[in-house]
C-alpha cells in the first residue's frame, strides 16, 4: 500500500531538446532538477511513476547525522545547512524542522560503542552528546521505559516525505524544469560514444546529459547499456498513526522502535535493523561485492526466497528502446509490508508510552531500499559513457542527505567547482577492486 504524497502535475509536452535529462522523480532528481534549473540549464524530469512515489515517500524523514558513516558526514552537514533554508528557498513547506535526534539504549555495551562514535562526531565538528538515563528519559515525555543513557544531536532534524518531493519538483518547475509522470525512460542514444538523447515511452529528448536518479532501478538502466553498478534493494516496512498525544518533537531511535512526530500530528513508526532482502539473481550477480558488508550486516537483514526472484528471472537485462521496457511493467514498486514487525513495533511503542496505549494506525506499507557494497552513495560521471551521470544507491540515508547530494550532481555536471570532495562517492569505487564496506552502524 502506497503512503500519501501530494500529487503534481506533469508538464503536457515533453521537449524535443534540453541541457540534462534527470530520469527519476524521487527526492534526488528532483532536488538536481532544481539545482540545475538554478544554474539557468534546461532540464527535464523523466518519471514512470508520479513524483515521490517509491522510497522518497516511503521513508521515515530523519535528517540525521547522528552515527553517520564518515564518508557522508561531509554531505550531511552540508545537508542540514540547505534544509535549513530550503522552506524559503522553495517557497513551499518541506516539512523540515530542527528537532534533534535521540538514540536511547538499555545496554552498557551499546553505549561503549556509541562513546566512539563521539570522536568521529568530533573530528567533523558535530554536537553529539552521550546522555545518562535520566537525561534521556526528560528528553522522552511519556515515555515509562529506564535506559542506561542516550545519543543526542540537537541540530538534527526531520522533514516530511509526502510534502518535500513535490515542493521541490514544482520549484525546479518555476525555474523552468519540466515535469513528466508516467514517462518511463527506456534508455539512451548515444553518438560518438557520448550520451546524446534519452528514449521515453512518450518520445525522444535530445541531451548531452543525462543524470540517472533512478534509486533501485539505476542497476537495471544501467546494465541496459552496459555499465556495471552493483546495487540490491531490501525491503523495510513502516506503520503511520493517526494523530495522538504528543510526545516528542525530536525522532527517537529505540531497540524496539523507531518513532518520528508528523507535522498532521501522527507518528510514522518503524524498526530499525528489520530489513527482508528477497533473493533476487542479482544477489548472486553481485555476490563478491556484497558479500563483507553482508557479514558485518547478517544480523540486521533477513534473506528470503520469493516470488520476486523469479519475477527479476523473466526480467530482461537489454530490451529494444521501442518496446515496452521493464520500468513500465512496474509502474510503482509497492512492496508488501512485514505485519509482523510492524506489529512488534507498535507493542514496543504503546508499552514504552502508555499515552499512546489507543493510538490508530493509519496505514502500513515498504519501501525498497536501494544498497551500494558500502552502504555510501554513487554520485558521480560514468568514465566510459561520457555524458551519463550516477547519483543513487543512498543506502537508506538519501532522503537527508538529499540536498548535498542533488548540488553535487547538478556540480558534477555543470563542471563548476564542486560543494564537497567527490571522491568517496565515485563511481569508479565499484568496478576497480576497491573492497567495499560499510562502517560499522550504531
Ligand atoms: C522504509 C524506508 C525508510 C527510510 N528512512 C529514511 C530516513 O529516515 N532518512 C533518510 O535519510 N533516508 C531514509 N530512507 C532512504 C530514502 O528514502 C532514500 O535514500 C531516498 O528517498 C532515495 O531517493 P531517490 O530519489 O534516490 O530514490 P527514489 O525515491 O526511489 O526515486 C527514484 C525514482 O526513479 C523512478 N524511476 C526508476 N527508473 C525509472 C525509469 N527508467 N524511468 C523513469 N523513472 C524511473 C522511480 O519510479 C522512482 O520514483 C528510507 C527508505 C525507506 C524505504
Amino acid at each position: 500500500m502506497s503512503p500519501p504524497v501530494n500529487p503534481v502535475t506533469s508538464n503536457e509536452k515533453l521537449p524535443t531538446t534540453v541541457d540534462v535529462v534527470v530520469v527519476g522523480g524521487g527526492i534526488i532528481g528532483c532536488l538536481s532538477a532544481y539545482y540545475l534549473a538554478l544554474k539557468r540549464l534546461s532540464v527535464a524530469v523523466i518519471e514512470k511513476g508520479y513524483i515521490a512515489c517509491e522510497q522518497s515517500s516511503r521513508n521515515w524523514g530523519w535528517c540525521r547525522q547522528t552515527g553517520r558513516d564518515r564518508r557522508e558526514l561531509p554531505l550531511i552537514r552540508e545537508s542540514l545547512m540547505l534544509w535549513a533554508g530550503l522552506n524559503e528557498a522553495v517557497g513551499g513547506d518541506t516539512g523540515f524542522r530542527r528537532t534533534g535526534l535521540l538514540y536511547v539504549t538499555k545496554d552498557a555495551g551499546v553505549l561503549a560503542r556509541w562513546e566512539e562514535w563521539l570522536k568521529t562526531a568530533r573530528d567533523y565538528q558535530i554536537p553529539t552528546r552521550i546522555l545518562n538515563g535520566e537525561a534521556a528519559r526528560a528528553l522522552m515525555p511519556g515515555c515509562e521505559q529506564v535506559w542506561a543513557g542516550g545519543l543526542y544531536t540537537a541540530n538534527d532534524g526531520r522533514a516530511e516525505p509526502a510534502m518535500a518531493t513535490p515542493v521541490i519538483a514544482e520549484a525546479a518547475r518555476r525555474l523552468g524544469a519540466t515535469l513528466h509522470q508516467s514517462c518511463a525512460a527506456r534508455g539512451l542514444e548515444t553518438e560518438a560514444g557520448a550520451v546524446s538523447a534519452v528514449v521515453t515511452e512518450k518520445g525522444t529528448v535530445r541531451t548531452r546529459a543525462v543524470l540517472c536518479a533512478a534509486g533501485g532501478w539505476s542497476s537495471l538502466l544501467c546494465r541496459r547499456h552496459d555499465i556495471e553498478l552493483p546495487q540490491l534493494n531490501v525491503r523495510a516496512s513502516v506503520l503511520s498513526t493517526e494523530p495522538a498525544a504528543h510526545v516528542a518533537d525530536n525522532p527517537i531511535s529505540t531497540p524496539g522502535f523507531g518513532v518520528r512526530r508528523r507535522l498532521d500530528g501522527g507518528y510514522t513508526v518503524g524498526l530499525r535493523g528489520h530489513a527482508t532482502l528477497d533473493l533476487i539473481p542479482d544477489a548472486f550477480r553481485y555476490i563478491r561485492a556484497f558479500w563483507p558488508g553482508y557479514v558485518q550486516e547478517r544480523e540486521n537483514i533477513t534473506v528470503k526466497l520469493s516470488a520476486a526472484f523469479f519475477e527479476a528471472l523473466l526480467r530482461p537485462s537489454h530490451w529494444p528502446l521501442d518496446e515496452v521496457s521493464p520500468f513500465e511493467r512496474t509502474r510503482v514498486l509497492d512492496p508488501v509490508p512485514d505485519q509482523a514487525v510492524l506489529d512488534l513495533a507498535l507493542a514496543n511503542l504503546k508499552a514504552a508510552y502508555p499515552i499512546l496505549r489507543d493510538v490508530k494506525v493509519a496505514e502500513r506499507w515498504a519501501g525498497m531500499i536501494d544498497i551500494t557494497p558500502d552502504a555510501v552513495p554513487v554520485i558521480s560521471p560514468v568514465e566510459t559513457l561520457p555524458g551519463f551521470y550516477l547519483a543513487t544507491g543512498f543506502s537508506g540515508h538519501g532522503f537527508g542527505i538529499a540536498p548535498a547530494a542533488a548540488r553535487l550532481a547538478a556540480d558534477l555536471i555543470t563542471g563548476d567547482s564542486p560543494l564537497l570532495d567527490p571522491s568517496p562517492f565515485r563511481y569508479s569505487r565499484m568496478i576497480d577492486g576497491t573492497r567495499l564496506v560499510p562502517e560499522t552502524g550504531l
